[in-house]
């Protein structure tokens, strides 16, 4: 079977700074895998060389089995495949939520207007904000934003999606809203790449949890072993901060 994800010794340097040290796991399709670790640990840069926001240095990656860290790949269909949810939702402030949606399916797949507003608003319900189709950002919450931002990566038919922290810059009371719309994404089978501090969203969601330290991944495995009984001392050192 052909890996959704498969990261083979994957090395990134900035300058003189070793972020990534010989990296290697795979994602299987349907799965949930959630990357943990302290801030700094390289998890953003690791999920960004999965779409080459980051070039890596050595190593290579490979998508649905397609190697995307080829010289000769055609990214753009690649990322086509790939939704990716940031921290910051990067919504377009002077548009709405809608409009939001629907923009990179008729620019990117070339959609009419017509079928990227139906796939929109069908998206948008999903999420729970079918009710806020003609808002523009400022006049959400940041949880509905983020499920703005997660309705308009859904709309492009990913076959993966990459989260990078997508609850940390929300109130603690508006966090619950984006997870529960993960997990329903988990459960209808979405592969899922999720780089989170929320233990109990990994514990409960994730067939398995990376925890990465110092550009390197400590430990991989079921959530009750990672997050449950981990075996080495760094995992549960970073266990005890956030638990
Ligand atoms: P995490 O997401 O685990 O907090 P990051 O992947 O964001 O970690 O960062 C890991 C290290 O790489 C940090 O030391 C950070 O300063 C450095 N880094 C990340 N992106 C860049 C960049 N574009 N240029 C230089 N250094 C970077
Ligand atoms: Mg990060």
């Amino acid at each position: 079977m052909t890996h959704a994800i498969d990261v083979r010794d994957l090395h990134k340097h900035f300058g003189n700074n070793e972020v990534l040290k010989g990296i290697d796991f795979t994602v299987e399709p349907g799965q949930v895998v959630c990357v943990i670790g302290p801030s700094g640990s390289g998890k953003s840069t690791l999920l960004r060389c999965v779409n080459l926001l980051e070039t890596p240095t050595r190593g290579r990656v490979f998508v649905e089995g397609v190697e995307i860290t080829d010289p000769d790949v055609d990214i753009d269909a690649v990322r086509r495949r790939i939704g990716m949810v940031f921290q910051q939702f990067n919504l377009f402030p002077h548009m709405s939520a809608l409009q939001n949606v629907m923009i990179a399916q008729q620019r990117v797949l070339k959609r009419g207007r017509k079928e990227a507003e139906v796939v929109a608003r069908e998206n948008l319900e999903k999420v729970g904000v079918g009710a806020k189709c003609d808002a523009r950002p400022a006049q959400l919450s940041g949880g509905q934003q983020q499920r703005v931002a997660i309705a308009r990566a859904l709309a492009m038919n990913p076959d993966l999606m990459l989260f990078d922290e997508p609850t940390s810059a929300l109130d603690p009371e508006l966090v619950g809203d984006v997870l529960t719309v993960m997990r329903k994404l988990a459960e209808e089978g979405m592969t899922m790449l999720v780089v989170t501090h929320e233990m109990g969203f990994a514990r409960d969601v994730a067939d398995r949890v990376v925890f990465m330290d110092g550009g390197v991944i400590v430990e991989d495995g079921p959530p009750s072993q990672v997050i449950g009984d981990p075996q080495h001392e760094r995992t549960r050192a970073f266990l005890r901060r956030v638990l």
